[in-house]
């Protein structure tokens, strides 16, 4: 398969891990629902390609998320032990329940940046929405889980527009205070641009947070992500949040189109000589594969150029 002429940068690091968000952020988006035999075979080959962290479902209410049903199911019929990372995604406290009885060894939750987002999506203030999160991150601590907090609206919200970079850091900052060892910084419409991700990082940077707590979360709306993930890159950041095929968006943010994609990042961290753990090819193949299941094309470039 053809892959970038590799040209190494000074400065950057030699190894970024990938946090894949295929099975849970980008399938709960899709409108199709699979089977659960597709979605552990979904998981099953991106472990196969490489991926090192992989989010595999969320223990929301089934009746909230019907895509993500069969999350007991699935969690069944997945390895967890296959590599390092397979979290899954916990809105409250029956689904960390849910999680510990799964056996699941980190799990996520979805915190808000913005007062609106905080409402709509949790039906919760912006400061109630740490009522629900503490006890669910002592008690994941305590049973020696490792957690993970999501911040969603990081870059801008639908309905309040700008955020205040203040306001980013100081409730991302509450979220690491609960204990959570990583904070993903979410462009959940994707509407930042690389200034704005240099701003933010910049605030958390500034504020005493160390840089290998954050992880960034990019959605390609206009077409800014790959740009946005390379300015975080420079700035020290080693975690990124990405999608295989690009698969999902966001409910909540209609103009939301797909989560960065997997092998569009591969791509270019190949290029830049860092080292990901991805076999392209195979990552290519597994999203022409679920491209296939799903009945849409792949909205990747790199898999539509490759396949
Ligand atoms: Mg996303």
């Amino acid at each position: 398969m053809r892959m970038p002429q590799v040209v190494r940068q000074p400065g950057l690091p030699q190894r970024v891990t990938i946090y894949e968000v295929g099975p849970r952020d980008g399938l709960q988006n899709e409108s199709t629902i699979l089977p659960v035999g597709v979605k552990a075979e979904f998981v099953s080959r991106l472990v196969d390609a490489g991926l090192q962290a992989i989010e595999v479902t969320s223990f929301v209410r089934p009746s909230w998320v019907p895509q993500l049903a069969d999350a007991e199911e699935l969690i069944k019929a997945v390895d967890l032990g296959a590599v390092p990372r397979m979290p899954v995604l916990v809105p409250n406290r029956r689904g960390l329940e849910r999680a510990l009885e799964a056996g699941v060894r980190e799990i996520a939750i979805f915190g808000s940046a913005t007062e609106t987002f905080a409402k709509r999506n949790l039906n919760s203030s912006l400061d109630d929405q740490f009522d629900m999160f503490e006890p669910v991150v002592a008690e994941a601590l305590g049973a020696g889980l490792r957690v993970r907090a999501y911040l969603s609206m990081s870059f801008g919200d639908p309905w309040e527009g700008d955020v205040p970079v203040e306001q980013v850091v100081s409730v991302g900052r509450r979220l690491l205070r609960l204990g959570c060892s990583e904070l993903s910084l979410g462009d959940t419409i994707g509407v930042g641009t690389p200034g704005q991700v240099a701003a933010v990082i910049g605030g958390f940077l500034g504020s005493g947070v160390d840089v290998g707590e954050l992880a960034v979360h990019f959605h390609d709306t206009f077409g800014q992500a790959l740009s946005n993930a390379l300015t975080a890159l420079r700035l020290g950041v080693t975690t990124f949040d990405a999608s295989a095929g690009g698969l999902g968006g966001c409910p909540y943010a209609e103009s939301a189109t797909g989560n960065l994609a997997t092998e569009d990042l591969v791509w270019q961290l190949s290029g830049l000589g860092i080292e990901t753990g991805v076999d392209l090819e195979s990552l290519v193949a597994t999203t022409i594969w679920m491209s296939d299941k799903l009945g849409k094309r792949p909205e990747s470039r790199v898999a539509t150029v490759l396949s």
